[in-house]
C-alpha cells in the first residue's frame, strides 16, 4: 500500500522526548493562568517569535534553517553557502552580546539583513519559484504546532507573529498546513517588482533586537501569551501594552544558553528544542474556562507540573 505522506506531515517534525521544562515560579504562574481564565477569550491573544520559536533549532541533528536561509537557497552552491555561513558567523555573536549598547546593535543586525536579502534577491524569484525553494527546504515546525493553531482557529484567537525573518516564507508555512485566517504576521516581505519578481524590499526593516517598536501603539488584547526563543523576544509586547502576560520561552541548547536570565524573564521554559504539547496544555486551560471539570482541570495542572 502506498502511503501518502501530506505536506503538513512533512513540515511538523516528531515528537521530541528529550524536552524537560522549567517552570522558575510555579504559583505565579498558576496565578495568572487564573487571571487569563477570569479574563475571557475575547481579552485574549497569542504574540509570538517565529524561527527556532515555531521551528525546531535542530533538523535531524543538523542546525535547522530560518525563514531567511531558506530563501538564501544555501543549496545553490557551496561559494554562497560559504558567504551565508560567514554571515552568521559574525553577526550572531554581536547579536546575542548582552554588553553591546542595542542602538549599536540595531545598526550591525541592518547591516546583516541588507547583506543577506540581497543574496535572496540575485535570485529574482517570482512567487511560484519561492514557494518551491520553501517546499525542498528540510525544515521542521515543532510537533504539536497543528493542535496550538487548530484551538486557536476554533477559538478565534488571534495570533501575531513578530519576526526579523522573511514574512513570505512564514506567511507560507502557514497556508500550507491550512492556516491563515486569525494571523498576521509582522516581518520583512519581499514585494513583486514591475516584471512580477520578488526583489522589492518591504520598509523599514524588522531586526531582531528591533521587534519592540513593531507593535508599538497598537491596541492588543489586555491578556498575552507571548513566545520565543532569544530573551530579547520579551520585549516584543511593551509594559503598558498589556494587563497579564505569560512568557513561554524555548531554550534550544540548554548547555550554551544562560538559563538563569531565561529563568528571570520567562514564565516557563521548554528546553531541548522540545514540542508545542506544553504549549497547548497551557492554552487548554486558558481557554476552557470553566466548561471543564476540576478533575480535567487538575490533569492538565498535574501534566504541567503545576500541582
Ligand atoms: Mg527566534
Amino acid at each position: 500500500m502506498v502511503s501518502i505522506i501530506t505536506r503538513a506531515q512533512q513540515l511538523i517534525a516528531p515528537f521530541n522526548n528529550s524536552e524537560y521544562f522549567i517552570i522558575p515560579n510555579a504559583e505565579s504562574l498558576k496565578n495568572k493562568i487564573e487571571l487569563f481564565r477570569a479574563a475571557g477569550i475575547d481579552n485574549f491573544q497569542i504574540v509570538s517569535d517565529f524561527d527556532f520559536t515555531m521551528t525546531r533549532s535542530l533538523v535531524n541533528g543538523f542546525q535547522g534553517k530560518t525563514s531567511v536561509t531558506i530563501a538564501q537557497n544555501t543549496s545553490s552552491s557551496l561559494e554562497r553557502q560559504q558567504v551565508i555561513s560567514d554571515l552568521i558567523n559574525y553577526y550572531t555573536p554581536i547579536e546575542i552580546n548582552h554588553q553591546i549598547n542595542e542602538g549599536v546593535k540595531a545598526q550591525y543586525m541592518k547591516e546583516w539583513w541588507a547583506k543577506s536579502s540581497a543574496i535572496i534577491i540575485q535570485d529574482k524569484y517570482d512567487q511560484k519559484e519561492l514557494e518551491k525553494v520553501v517546499d525542498d527546504s528540510n525544515v521542521y515546525l515543532r510537533y504539536g504546532i497543528d493542535n496550538v493553531m487548530k484551538i486557536c482557529e476554533d477559538f478565534n484567537v488571534p495570533i501575531y507573529f513578530v519576526s526579523a525573518g522573511l514574512g513570505n516564507v512564514i506567511d507560507y508555512f502557514f497556508r500550507s498546513l491550512g492556516f491563515r485566517l486569525n494571523l498576521k504576521i509582522f516581518a520583512n516581505y519581499l514585494d513583486l517588482d514591475d516584471e512580477g519578481k520578488l526583489t522589492k524590499l518591504s520598509e523599514p526593516a524588522i531586526v531582531s533586537v528591533e521587534k519592540s517598536k513593531v507593535l508599538q501603539g497598537m491596541k492588543l488584547k489586555s491578556h498575552i501569551l507571548l513566545m520565543g526563543d532569544m530573551i530579547s523576544d520579551c520585549t516584543i509586547v511593551q509594559e503598558g501594552n498589556y494587563e497579564e502576560i505569560i512568557r513561554i520561552g524555548f531554550v534550544n541548547n540548554p548547555d550554551t544558553a544562560n538559563l538563569n536570565r531565561y529563568q528571570e524573564n520567562f514564565d516557563f521554559l521548554i528546553l531541548n528544542d522540545g514540542n508545542m504539547v506544553a504549549v497547548e496544555k497551557i492554552l487548554k486551560l486558558i481557554l476552557s474556562n470553566h466548561q471543564e471539570t476540576d478533575e480535567a482541570k487538575n490533569l492538565l495542572l498535574h501534566e504541567l507540573n503545576l500541582n
